[in-house]
C-alpha cells in the first residue's frame, strides 16, 4: 500500500515507520501540532507518559522523536530512490494506547513516489519540504508554545540524520550507492541554501553540530532526556559531563 518493498519498509520501521492508524485520541495530525497553542495543549497532555516534569522537556523528545522522521525520509531517498510525501498534512503521529508512554509512529496518507529524474534537484525540493515546510515550522512552534531554545531541538534533528548517514555508510556495500550517500550529505550539510532549512533561518542550523566523519561525538546541548529518568543517568555524548546545565 505504500509503494514500498518488504526489505524497504523493514529498513523503516526502525526509523518509526507506521503503516496504520491507531485511533488513539493521542494520534495527531503533522499539521496541527504547528500551532503554537494546540501544541502547548498536547504537550501538556504527553508530557506524563514521557516522564517530563514540564511542557519544555516534553518538546524536546517530541523533536527527538521528528528526528528520527527526518532521517526515515532521508534514508528511503538516499537509499531506496523514493519518496513518502513530507507534507505536515499528509501525515500524522500515531500513538498506541497499549504502548510504553508515547511513543509515536509515523503514518503517512500517501505511497511512496520513485524518483525517476532530476534527482539532484528532487533532493534539493526533499531539504525544503522536510525542514522548511516541517521541521522548522515544528521547532518554531515549540519555542513559541514553551520557550525551549531552538538549538537544542536542532540538534536533536541532528544527531538522527548523523547517525543515520553514518550507519549507511557501514551498511551499504555498493561503491556507487556509498557515494552518492556520502554526496547527499554532504549536500546536507555544505550545500544547501540556508532557506531550504527555514523561513528565517540565516545560516545552516545542523552543519554547526557535526565534528567530522572519526571525531567522537559530543552534543553542545543537553536534550534534557536525563530528567525524566529517575536515575538522571546521562548519556556518553552528553554535555554535562563537562558542564552542569540547570532544568527549569
Ligand atoms: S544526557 Fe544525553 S540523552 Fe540525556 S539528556 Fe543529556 S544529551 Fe540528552
Amino acid at each position: 500500500m505504500l509503494n514500498l518493498t518488504e526489505k524497504e519498509l523493514e529498513s523503516l520501521l526502525r526509523f518509526g515507520l507506521g503503516t496504520k492508524r491507531t485511533g488513539s485520541l493521542l494520534s495527531v495530525k503533522g499539521a496541527q501540532l504547528l500551532h503554537a497553542g494546540f501544541l502547548k495543549r498536547y504537550l501538556g497532555e504527553i508530557k506524563g507518559g514521557l516522564n517530563a516534569p514540564n511542557e519544555k522537556v516534553a518538546a524536546s523528545l517530541m523533536m527527538r522523536r521528528c528526528g528520527m522522521m527526518t532521517a526515515l525520509h532521508f534514508y528511503l531517498f538516499t537509499a531506496c530512490g523514493k519518496r513518502l510525501p513530507a507534507d505536515p498534512s499528509l501525515m500524522s503521529w500515531e500513538i498506541d494506547d497499549g504502548g510504553q508512554g508515547w511513543a509515536p509512529s509515523f503514518y503517512f496518507e500517501q505511497e511512496a513516489e520513485v524518483v525517476q529524474e532530476n534527482r539532484r534537484q528532487e533532493f534539493e525540493k526533499l531539504t525544503e519540504d522536510v525542514f522548511k515546510h516541517h521541521v522548522d515550522k515544528l521547532i518554531t512552534a515549540c519555542f513559541q508554545a514553551c520557550s525551549i531554545s531552538k538549538k537544542i531541538l536542532w540538534e536533536n534533528i541532528a544527531v538522527y540524520l548523523f547517525w543515520m548517514y553514518e550507519t549507511l555508510q557501514t551498511e551499504i556495500t555498493d561503491p556507487a550507492l556509498k557515494k552518492q550517500a556520502e554526496q547527499d550529505f554532504c549536500y546536507i550539510l555544505y550545500e544547501a541554501e540556508p532557506d531550504l532549512f527555514g523561513a528565517d533561518v540565516c545560516e545552516n542550523p545542523l552543519a554547526k553540530f557535526y565534528q567530522g566523519q572519526d571525531a567522537e561525538q559530543t552534543r553542545s546541548t543537553c536534550c534534557l532526556y536525563y530528567v525524566t529518568d529517575k536515575s538522571g543517568v546521562t548519556c556518553s555524548t552528553c554535555p554535562r559531563k563537562k558542564q552542569k546545565e540547570r532544568v527549569s
